[in-house]
């Protein structure tokens, strides 16, 4: 059986690519709502949370909401069975609003502001969420505002300091308290009266097939650390579960994934994982219309009305989108090298360079795949750019259209 048949689940593909969508619906979408214009497949979004539940039938899964925090994706998550895995007091409120239980909701602190701590301490009254504290003084700050709930603390397992050569460079953990800290910042929690609850690391995205041992390494320590501090609920280690972007890299192969989890922890804790990715990344996609087209010695350069303020990976951090021209006679152009351009005054201003696509022409309809996450999370007003729309592929609307006047509303 080849990883993407153990991959099904009824019939669902790993990994949808951006040539599964559907092009004259994402046209019709793009008519009736307006470009530039986000596509979020929520059924798809609901097959992820479901596939990563059946891998892992025995762990507590977790969404991490900073991936896309759209009301019908947590919704849906929510319906699915998953918790929420938070990084900010405005995504513990989104969770709590969708319907989370507070059970399911855990906040994960990174260097947080005080008036996160105030909120969040605040929300625990009425919710039993969970606080993990990434250090000594966040445990402090949490203590002074007389937290009383359920604490977990997050670690650095310190994978990739040399422990393994595969992961010395890239996503290395930079969060948490250090490794050989952690035993005595736990026993020292529990002296003065808190409810230490769990465990928890995050190594960075990229879970991937070549990732598996560091994943496997992080994994075996921090269960190895739950042993030594004995009586908890639940050792988190982390989210990072890898998604194809180009159309001839594999699907992650996530029995695998679970099967090599599964092999290196041991505590009698639960274990728990959360990705974000994983869960929504190949159920959205990006609708954008070309303004011009106009060949370059170089490249013909497409311009667009969606870029870096409206998807920001590529000029972030050169992520590769798929593009796909979704015109009916796409398939009859001659192939161009194409630099996907936005409008803004800005050589970072691009979706996509040096790409072979059927030449695109004006008021064509472009659709890049794997939108679905750190896309709109991360849309921006820069230029003075209305943030764009968010409809499902059913056709309902979920997040509006900025207009120009939200462009002020907030100025004196
Ligand atoms: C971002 C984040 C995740 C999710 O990472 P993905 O790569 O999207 O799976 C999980 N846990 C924490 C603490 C995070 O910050």
């Amino acid at each position: 059986m080849s990883a993407t048949d153990a991959n099904r689940v009824e019939g669902a593909t790993a990994v949808r690519r951006l040539a599964d969508w559907d092009g004259a619906r994402l046209r019709a979408l793009a008519g009736e709502f307006e470009t530039p214009l986000y596509v979020l497949d929520l059924d798809r979004v609901h097959e992820n949370a479901t596939r990563l539940l059946r891998a892992f039938p025995d762990a507590d899964v977790s969404y991490a909401v900073k991936a896309n925090a759209t009301r019908g994706v947590l919704e849906t998550v929510r319906d699915a069975g998953l918790g929420a895995e938070c990084g900010s007091a405005g995504e513990v409120r989104r969770a709590l609003d969708a319907g989370f239980p507070g059970e399911r909701v855990r906040y994960t602190a990174v260097n947080p502001p005080a008036r996160d701590l105030d909120e969040v301490v605040s929300l625990s009254h009425d919710h039993d969420l969970v606080l993990t504290v990434d250090s000594v003084d966040t445990f402090e700050r949490v203590a002074d505002r007389d937290f009383a709930g359920r604490l977990c603390v997050r670690v650095n397992p310190g994978v990739g300091a040399g422990h393994h050569a595969k992961v010395t460079t890239g996503d290395a953990p930079q969060f948490g308290v250090p490794y050989d800290r952690a035993a005595a910042l736990c026993a020292e929690v529990r002296e003065r009266g808190f409810d230490l609850v769990g465990l928890h690391a995050h190594a960075g995205s990229g879970i991937s097939g070549e990732g598996l041992a560091a994943h496997a390494e992080l994994v075996r320590r921090l269960s190895a650390l739950g042993r030594e501090v004995g009586d908890l609920d639940f050792v988190a280690v982390g989210g990072g579960f890898g998604v194809p972007c180009r159309p001839e890299d594999p699907p992650l192969d996530l029995d695998a994934v679970a099967a090599a989890t599964r092999e290196a922890f041991d505590c009698e804790a639960r274990l728990a994982i959360e990705p974000g990715r994983y869960v929504v990344a190949d159920a959205g996609v990006l609708l954008a219309a070309t303004t011009a087209v106009t060949e370059t010695p170089e490249t013909t350069v497409v311009g667009c009305d969606a870029g870096m303020t409206t998807l920001l990976r590529p000029a972030l951090y050169d992520a590769y989108h798929e593009v796909r021209v979704l015109a009916p006679d796409a398939a009859d152009r001659p192939t161009a090298r194409c630099l996907v351009a936005g409008p803004v005054c800005e050589t970072a201003d691009v979706l996509a360079r040096d790409r072979p696509l059927p030449e695109p022409a004006v008021d064509d309809v472009l659709a890049v795949g794997n939108a679905g996450a750190y896309a709109y999370e991360m849309a921006s007003q820069y230029n003075s750019r209305p943030r764009p729309a968010v409809v499902s592929l059913a056709g309902d609307p979920l997040v509006r259209r900025e207009t120009l006047a939200d462009l002020t509303r907030l100025e004196h």
